[in-house]
């Protein structure tokens, strides 16, 4: 079968690279941490800038993305919209909050080689904007675009847990017919596959406080009851396959040892593979509580709760994965396949509203949340050629992919 020609905007990505280098350490010299609300403000502005210069016909809108007490005060998110009454409607998107926060020792640039960028948020997710936008340009550069609207949704708080901004990801549903998630690749190139579900709980414990050396002793040491508990819980993934139970924190007692401890607390992260394992887990989560509440004196409380769903791999996300394997034979990059990862990203709340995507199509970096995070930046280039590829051939229905029932276009 001979491969369709490739538009020449897309062949000449790579020989844009030292401009995008450029421009991921301009961004990456703005702390955005997911509580600093001014630098994101000036994150944002920075990415209005960006697309809007490029895609001067595009409508540019700023959505409120409030969530009090978790996002600071006026957190905002970008929608940039074009040819929203096109037959065929994708969703592009990203965060450009990072874990660094202002007061981080980790700031600013270092490139550790002529192609390596040592930076906050250099693929965790700027990185992954910046190839958007590159895939962007190629793709309206190449012949056809018309085929295509799309909307590319870029967010605050997604390292906090998209309190703000869920809302958006799970009634896109509502307008695309499928999602791009420019999260960074694994390191070896791989895309992803799925996405364990996330959860949060906060165990407290409460005893009774006594002297330690009173006979007998009528006191209820809440941090061994919380122990037995955490133990017991931190065993629940051995007969819960896909199942991962992670003790976070623990604190208890008070600064006196001869004080039988009355109050300990522990913080708890749960993982789920799938959207059938959570009933399970809380079922055994909640016999371990009843547990403890059934001795004399102790009372156990679990607060807190499941955040992310499980992104689980639809049928339709297979074919795109096989359209962007097959882009990438097209241009002479190296194969790769996808896989299934334990961290969650706004990926799961898409495919919670049942949107099928694809997550971990940015470009290739590691050592995320690290002040070792890098970006490899010519796979900006690269991964933006197979991003642009493929919404090529969307758009000329070389490559399909469902049609979904739509909202009317509003503009
Ligand atoms: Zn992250």
């Amino acid at each position: 079968m001979s491969v369709p020609s490739i538009p020449d905007s897309i062949l000449r990505l790579p020989s844009r690279t030292a401009e995008f280098g450029a421009l991921l350490a301009r961004w990456c010299a703005i702390n955005s941490g997911s509580g600093h609300g001014a630098g994101l403000e000036r994150m944002r502005l920075a990415l209005a800038d960006a697309f809007s210069q490029s895609f001067p016909a595009a409508k540019v809108e700023i959505l409120a993305s409030d969530a009090p007490g978790r996002n600071p005060e006026g957190a905002k998110s970008l929608r940039i919209r074009l040819r929203p009454a096109a037959p065929r409607q994708v969703l592009l998107c990203g965060h450009y909050d990072t874990v660094f926060e202002a007061d981080d020792p980790f700031q600013g640039c270092r490139w550790t080689d002529a192609d390596t960028l040592n930076a906050p948020g250099a693929s965790d997710m700027k990185g992954g904007i910046l190839t958007i936008l590159a895939a962007l340009e190629a793709f309206e550069a190449a012949p056809g675009a018309s085929g295509l609207g799309w909307e590319v949704l870029l967010t605050p708080d997604e390292e906090t847990g998209s309190h703000g901004t869920r809302a958006l990801f799970l009634e896109a549903r509502q307008r695309y017919d499928f999602g791009f998630v420019f999260e960074p690749a694994r390191p070896n190139g791989d895309l992803v596959h799925s996405r364990k579900g996330t959860g949060v709980f906060v165990a407290v414990c409460h005893g009774r406080a006594s002297h330690a050396a009173k006979i007998p002793n009528d006191g209820r040491n809440a941090i061994l009851a919380l122990a037995e508990f955490l133990l017991a819980a931190s065993r629940i993934p051995a007969e819960l396959p896909g199942v991962l139970v992670n003790v976070g924190n623990i604190r208890g007692g008070s600064a006196a040892s001869n004080v039988v401890p009355h109050l300990a607390q522990a913080e708890i992260d749960v993982r789920v593979t799938r959207l059938s394992d959570r009933e399970p887990l809380l079922a055994r989560l909640q016999a371990l509580v009843d547990g403890v509440n059934a001795r004399e004196g102790f009372r156990l409380e679990l607060k807190g709760g499941m955040n992310r769903p499980p992104k689980e791999c639809m049928a339709a996300e297979e074919h795109v994965f096989a359209a962007w394997q097959a882009a990438a034979a097209d241009l002479g990059q190296p194969a790769f396949t996808w896989v299934h990862t334990g961290g969650a990203s706004d990926g799961n709340f898409l495919s919670a509203g049942g949107l099928p995507n694809l997550d971990g199509v940015g470009p290739i970096g590691d050592q995320l949340h690290s002040d070792r995070e890098f970006c490899r930046v010519p796979t900006v280039a690269s991964r933006a050629q197979l991003a642009a590829l493929v919404l090529h051939r969307i758009a000329h229905g070389l490559v399909p992919i469902p049609s979904r029932p739509r909202l009317p276009a509003t503009t």
